[in-house]
């Protein structure tokens, strides 16, 4: 059931626009760019949608190694006008909440007895902004139309991929498009496939000082009007699944026939939906009650 019909929109240029921010301390580290002149970037891109319409809303949410958060909210009455006639309100009080954000998140890592992990917790922000997507859906009448945009750089974490998956089809499901703005080292096969399957635009800028161009140029612009441009087009994606198992990126595996669950080697059961398989086809392909699949990708 496709949840956002269009007749309910206010009109085909207001957006709500959610955007996961990757605060991920182990990899701002190790950029080449600082966490600092990445977020003046970002702040200039957000004011800049704020200004296209009255009606666009933003929200932020920050996305941490342990932790994930929502930062700012343009549609809050605190969030509007300006503090002292000095500082937008959108700064000052993004960076406060960011702050606290940065602090919060560091200590759980330490009450934590997780080990540093230098993937970000994208899964969470996703249905995070999911969430709050379907919450302006059933608010009333009128919405703006959403759209996630995820401002990455930490490196896939592949014991996420199911739930990532599973924000990913619920996002398509809605009709909700998946921007990637991936600012990391290696492309993210995670992120390629939010925006394939979303109809989103996946972008890794070349140039990181250049940033705010890229964000305004690619993602500024409503959905409508996206139509019309011609925008970065993916040239190639990263299809491979993790396993249930191990939670290891896999290049061939077995499928579970009944639940799609993904293994890297075979299994008597499946340790999802409790189905036992047969045995595995051999050699010749004589083994016809095997449920269990072999997939390449
Ligand atoms: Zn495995
Ligand atoms: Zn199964």
């Amino acid at each position: 059931m496709p949840s956002a019909p269009s007749s309910k929109l206010y009109a085909d240029d207001v957006t709500l626009l959610m955007v996961l921010l990757d605060t991920n301390p182990l990899f701002w580290s190790s950029s080449s760019v600082s966490f600092s002149s990445f977020l003046s970037h970002v702040l200039s891109f957000l004011n800049s949608v704020l200004l296209l319409n009255q009606l666009n809303q933003v929200v932020v949410i920050a996305t941490g190694y342990n932790y994930c958060d929502y930062v700012f909210d343009s549609s809050l009455a605190t969030n509007q006008g300006s503090e002292n006639g000095r500082m937008p309100a959108l700064c000052t009080n993004l960076l406060h909440k960011l702050e606290e954000f940065a602090i919060k998140d560091e200590n759980l890592h330490k009450d934590g007895s997780e080990k540093g992990l230098a993937s970000s917790l994208l899964s969470g922000s996703l249905s995070m902004a999911l969430c709050y997507i379907q919450k302006v859906f059933r608010s009333g009448p009128l919405h703006p139309q959403p759209r996630i945009l995820c401002l990455h750089g930490s490196s896939d974490g592949p014991e996420q991929y199911v739930a990532i998956m599973n924000s990913i089809f619920s996002a398509q499901r809605s009709m909700v498009p998946v921007d990637s703005c991936y600012i990391g080292s290696n492309n993210s096969a995670f992120l390629q496939q939010a925006s394939y399957i979303t109809g989103g635009v996946y972008l890794k800028p070349q140039q990181l000082d250049g940033l705010f161009q890229y964000l305004s140029t690619v993602f500024a612009t409503d959905l409508h009007s996206r139509t019309f441009l011609q925008l970065p087009k993916s040239v190639g994606v990263d299809f491979r699944a993790s396993c249930f198992c191990h939670k290891k990126t896999i290049d061939m595996g077995y499928i579970c026939s009944v639940c799609l669950s993904i293994f890297c080697k075979h299994h008597k059961k499946c340790s999802t939906c409790g189905s036992v398989f047969g045995q595995v086809q051999s050699d010749n392909g004589s083994a016809s009650n095997s449920n269990l699949k072999r997939k390449t990708t």
